[in-house]
């Protein structure tokens, strides 16, 4: 794969992270190719990389778009989510440095500087890079790298099935902090406990047998209502 086809597949993932590019919205070949200034070949294969991750659906034939994953694909993905984290922290427990916990708690100073700043674009980035950090920390990159692909997945998980949704929500900060003082203290069975409620609270906000049409999601978010309750769907 060409470095630009890596940029292209960085700067779409980015937009679904940032919840900038909604589910369903159409990625056509020939418009990404005159934005980026690259050929349709270059897009294609980005845009089948994306596919790979679960981002993008490409349905044969037709024009490939922002993955709408299904209910079961959302439960999967918070399932997974939880194992793989749950294996991060007996890692850094067991193997965690001082140094390991001086570095997410810089992190958790940025995350509240950006909450006071009200910069909720940024508060929803570094709460999910909260999570990737620690997955690095742990240092097993193949499964750092698999956490990363997971969050653009519930990136789009939340924006269509997420009943309560809120554009300034992101990770509770006071979570992630008890969550570094139970490592600190090396709480092995309250870390993974507060883990587990902390993932669940979004788990347990998706309506997965209600879910929006993408369309429902655009006219929603472009009259600026709230979340449709209770609809046929
Ligand atoms: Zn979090």
């Amino acid at each position: 794969m060409s470095s630009k086809t890596d940029e292209i597949v960085a700067s779409i993932r980015a937009a679904i992270l940032s919840q900038r590019l909604l589910p369903g919205v159409e990625l056509r070949e020939m418009s990404l190719a005159r934005l980026y200034g690259v050929s349709r070949t270059v897009v294609r294969q980005a845009l089948q990389q994306l596919g790979k991750d679960g981002l993008v659906d490409l349905p044969p034939g037709r024009i490939a778009m922002v993955a709408q994953p299904s209910a079961q694909e959302a439960k999967d993905v918070f399932d997974l989510r939880i194992a793989l984290e749950s294996h991060v922290t007996r890692t850094l427990i067991d193997r965690g440095s001082p140094k390991d916990i001086a570095k997410l708690r810089a992190h958790l100073k940025r995350e509240k500087a950006a909450l006071k700043a009200q910069d909720w674009e940024l508060v929803r980035r570094l709460g999910a890079e909260f999570h990737a950090l620690m997955a690095r920390l742990a240092g097993n990159a193949l499964l750092a790298q698999h956490l990363e692909q997971l969050q653009g997945r519930v990136a789009l998980i939340l924006q269509l099935y997420n009943a309560a949704y809120d554009r300034h929500a992101g990770c509770l900060q006071e979570d992630h902090e008890h969550f570094i003082e139970l490592l600190a203290k090396r709480d092995t069975p309250q870390a993974l406990e507060l883990l587990c409620s902390h993932l669940s609270v979004v788990e347990d906000s998706l309506r997965v047998d209600d879910a929006q049409r993408g369309d429902d999601l655009h006219l929603q978010r472009a009259l600026a209502l709230s979340p449709l309750r209770g609809s046929a769907s």
